[in-house]
């Protein structure tokens, strides 16, 4: 099988160094970004390939192909995954559409939220001859420890949700993928299940304003530790953003009978059933942060200053799971007309910190609103029109509200 990955971090790292190690499975890597590619190959040259240490042992291989050209990464394959932040897939997606094989599988590990209403539009015409597919969240957290040459995975989830468009494609998928990346994969009913279950559009956000919206502008003498930092403040912060989004979800639910998002998860349900080995103690969600030992020691996204450390705020944390996450729910929530005041006080936060404008007065009409996925960037101001997209086009019971 001919497997193209787009992206140069960690997850692309990862992912290549897996892959490769098996003699079945051809591995090209597209990457276009800055110098990666040339850093890339230097460091292949030196090390004769990717080594990827797990908690299970050490896998290495080598791609076939290290290139920033889309067209020789990208022709002839049958599977393309985009293993980068969700800011960076729209511009990839329009650069490897001309080179799409037609049947192949292209997906987002993760797709974020809205991977499906992107990636359509990216695509346009070419859409309608691939299947796309993603995953709810990363199967590992995984760093690079040389660039080009080897990675290191912390911890594994022990199952993690796909979604496919068409929907139906999703248990073929999920079965090869499973086999390839050796999790578990659970295929669910659509996109907008994924979406909403996408966690890190919760943790990432609700922990960078748990731990900075009172900040002083003083820096820090270190670098925080971002999970563990977890404290009880910041996890009622998390489950009260997470409660939300059951809202949305059971709303949803009550007017469209026989619509499941059951995969939509209260985060601390999620979390145990993700990481129910990695978790030392499960007994409260700030527990469960500070406890797993999949997150241990990782730190908070921040730079040096004069005097310590301060809040990186351009950092994905907030530059990816705000606009290709929590601002997705928020604009399905809008249409739905399901009220989300601890998500909007977050959401206004942030959107300070990344100085971008989104939410204005509380609907989703601010000047950067085209840089995101949320469903209104593409003109979907009704639940109808949302819901039709998920193949649930009857009259919802009490009918709509539109909305933004
Ligand atoms: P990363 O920060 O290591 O990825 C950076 C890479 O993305 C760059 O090296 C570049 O190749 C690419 N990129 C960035 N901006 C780009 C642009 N404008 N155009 C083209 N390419 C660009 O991220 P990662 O750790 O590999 O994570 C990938 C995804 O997985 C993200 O969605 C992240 O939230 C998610 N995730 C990661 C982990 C983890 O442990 N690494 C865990 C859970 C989820």
């Amino acid at each position: 099988m001919l497997i193209t990955i787009c992206g140069g971090g960690n997850a692309a790292h990862t992912l290549t160094g897996l892959l490769a190690s098996r003699e079945d499975l051809s591995v090209r890597v597209h990457v276009p970004y800055g110098d990666e590619a040339e850093r890339w190959q230097q460091g292949v040259r030196r090390g004769g390939g990717i080594t990827v240490h797990t908690p299970s042992g050490v896998r290495s291989g080598c791609p076939q192909l290290i290139s920033r050209h889309a067209r020789e990464a990208v022709a002839g394959s049958q599977l393309v995954i985009l293993a980068l932040p969700a800011f960076a897939h729209e511009s990839t997606l329009q650069a490897i559409t001309p080179y799409l094989e037609p049947g192949a599988w292209v997906g987002a590990l993760p797709a974020r939220g809205g991977f499906d209403l992107g990636a359509r539009a990216a695509l346009a015409a070419c859409a309608a001859q691939v299947t796309l597919f993603g995953l709810q969240t990363l199967p590992w957290a995984c760093r690079i420890q040389h660039y080009g040459r080897q990675a290191v995975v912390l911890g594994a989830k022990e199952q993690v949700d796909i979604a496919a468009w068409p929907a139906a494609h999703a248990p073929l998928i999920a079965a090869r993928l499973e086999e390839l990346l050796g999790v578990r994969l659970n295929p669910i009913a659509d996109f907008l299940s994924l979406t909403l279950a996408d966690t890190g559009q919760i943790i990432h956000p609700g922990i960078m304003y748990g731990l900075f919206h009172a900040w002083d502008g003083q820096p820090y003498p270190e670098q925080l530790l971002f999970y563990q930092g977890v404290d009880s403040t910041i996890a009622d912060i998390l489950q009260r953003m997470s409660a939300e989004v059951q809202d949305l979800r059971s709303g949803l639910e009550k007017r469209y009978p026989g619509l499941d998002l059951s995969p939509v998860r209260p985060l601390s349900e999620w979390m145990l059933r993700s990481y129910p080995a990695a978790i030392a103690d499960a007994s409260t969600l700030q527990s469960q942060f500070a406890t797993n030992r999949s997150y241990a020691g990782l730190h908070t996204p921040m730079r040096p200053v004069v005097g310590g450390f301060a809040p990186d705020f351009q950092a994905r944390y907030l530059a990816e799971d705000i606009p290709f996450g929590l601002l997705v729910t928020r604009g399905i929530a809008a249409v739905a007309g399901v009220a989300t005041p601890v998500i909007d006080s977050v959401l206004g936060w942030a959107q300070a910190r990344l100085g971008k404008e989104y939410l204005v007065a509380g609907r989703l009409e601010g000047a950067d609103l085209a840089a995101t996925r949320a469903p209104q960037r593409y003109a979907i101001t009704s639940l109808g029109q949302l819901m039709s997209i998920y193949n649930h086009p009857q009259q919802p019971i009490g009918g709509t509200r539109d909305g933004n």
